[in-house]
């Protein structure tokens, strides 16, 4: 039986994201009032509650915090793609995200550079990350 991936849920906050991510753009919500960068999209900064946030593009770099490699999946229609890797990149423009890293686990290490690999699976351009420098898998 083949079980479709689940889709990212793309809302009123978050359509403008996955609206660049479709086109190959990075880009995150900053803050008009203390100009901070936040990630995952929201109606108000969390740093300072204003609701004054521009949508602006990011450089897509990032540093990778911590990573965990997957062998059971917690959705079955990800179980073919095992082992695959998921971590937590610290972007250069200041949030974090949760994301897949398509990097071999033996070429992984803490705070290594990564960027962002725009991947289409079952149609759905989806923002994960390689190795800075590496050529797309
Ligand atoms: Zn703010």
């Amino acid at each position: 039986m083949n079980i479709l991936l689940p889709k990212p849920v793309k809302t009123s906050i978050s359509k403008p994201f996955w609206d660049g991510i479709a086109k190959g753009r990075f880009s995150l919500q900053f803050c008009d009032d203390c100009s901070r960068a936040i990630f995952y999209p929201r109606g108000h900064c969390p740093h300072c509650f204003s609701d004054q946030l521009t949508w602006k593009e990011a450089s897509g770099q990032g540093r990778l915090k911590t990573w965990s490699i997957i062998y059971r999946t917690g959705h079955p229609a990800w179980q073919e793609k095992t082992p695959y890797v998921v971590g937590v990149v610290e972007l250069a423009d200041g949030p974090s995200m949760l994301t897949h890293l398509l990097i071999e686990p033996s070429e992984i290490t803490y705070q290594m550079q990564v960027s962002v690999c725009f991947t289409t699976i079952e149609g759905e351009v989806l923002p994960f990350f390689k190795a800075k420098g590496e050529e797309t898998p």
